[in-house]
């Protein structure tokens, strides 16, 4: 008899994650004996944990803060993107608890943004808000496929920076700048504006752009996707923007992800359909 696998989410806090849903209906669709689960996890608990994941028929785990570098050094081997970007958020578990890393945030974002939503970053100019490990993947991978300029904005000036040089250093096809006010930026050139802060999951939250900034030709994109309209996406709607949240990126990611550990296509529609059901505020 097949075992039971387990795969799950490690990270602190996880248990406003919607992940295991459209894992969950991905197994029972396929007919694959297993279950995904959320680990909240205190950094003590991290080593022991992970160096056990065979032994308690662990097979497989996406990572999120504060953990997406801390994982690295429990690592037996890295995906070429882990090697870029230095986060992970996808652990794949092969015998004797051999340990693969692998980042699917950039391609994720990538897929929904050219083929849920028909935009070619190719040759355009986007402005990141925010230098954390979400922004570095998506950085990275826009620059990958092509896209002119990338304008980087974070409370933390020196993140900004080195992400800047970072791309500048492996990119010659694409200009990468830090940025240290909005106000200095020109919005009229800007295609697309990424929110890649936690800024806009509370309540109380600001917003980081103002409305005038905005133009009917920008598309805005915020990766928070509970709410599903932040502040932000209020703003782009009422200038007429095009915009999105960051629940196509969670799919892509978490399709990508279970392909890895399952070696199996996923079924986006029925991921997809457990996600649109979530009650999200
Ligand atoms: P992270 O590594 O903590 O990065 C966030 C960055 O934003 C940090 O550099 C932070 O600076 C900066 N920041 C915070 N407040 C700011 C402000 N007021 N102005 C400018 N910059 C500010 O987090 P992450 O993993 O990249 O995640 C970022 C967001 O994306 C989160 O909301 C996360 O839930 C979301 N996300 C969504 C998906 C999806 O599938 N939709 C996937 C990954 C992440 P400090 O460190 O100095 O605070």
């Amino acid at each position: 008899m097949a075992t039971f696998r387990i795969y799950g989410l490690i990270g602190f806090p996880v248990k406003h994650s919607l992940s295991p849903l459209m894992h969950n209906a991905a197994f029972g669709c396929l007919g694959i004996k297993a279950e995904y689960r959320l680990f909240p996890l205190k950094e003590n608990e991290l080593k022991y944990f992970l160096m056990n994941l065979s032994k308690n028929n662990i097979f497989g785990l996406n990572v999120t803060i504060p953990y997406k570098e801390k994982v690295l050094e429990y690592l037996d081997w890295k995906s070429e993107e882990v090697k870029t970007v230095g986060a992970v958020n996808t652990i794949l578990v092969e015998r004797n608890n051999y340990l693969k890393g692998y980042n699917t945030d950039g391609i994720g974002f990538y897929h929904h943004l050219r083929y849920g939503l028909k935009f070619n970053p190719k040759g355009k100019n986007v402005l990141i808000l925010g230098a954390g490990g979400a922004s570095k993947a998506i950085s990275n991978q826009l620059a990958k496929k092509g896209i002119k300029t990338i304008l980087i904005y974070d409370i933390d000036k020196e993140k900004s920076k080195n992400l800047a040089k970072d791309i500048n250093l492996k990119f010659k096809s694409c200009k990468a700048e830090d940025v240290d006010f909005l106000k200095n930026v020109q919005f009229k050139d800007i295609d697309l504006l990424i929110n890649a802060t936690p800024v806009g999951m509370k309540k109380e939250d600001p917003c980081l752009v103002k409305k005038e900034m905005l133009h009917k030709g920008i598309l805005v994109y915020d990766l928070i996707y509970n709410p599903a309209q932040t502040k932000l996406l209020n703003l782009a709607k009422e200038v007429g923007a095009r915009f999105s949240n960051g629940l196509g990126m969670l799919l892509y990611q978490g399709m990508f992800s279970f392909e890895i550990w399952t070696k199996k296509r996923a079924p986006k529609e029925i991921m997809e359909e457990a996600l649109r059901k979530a009650n999200l505020g």
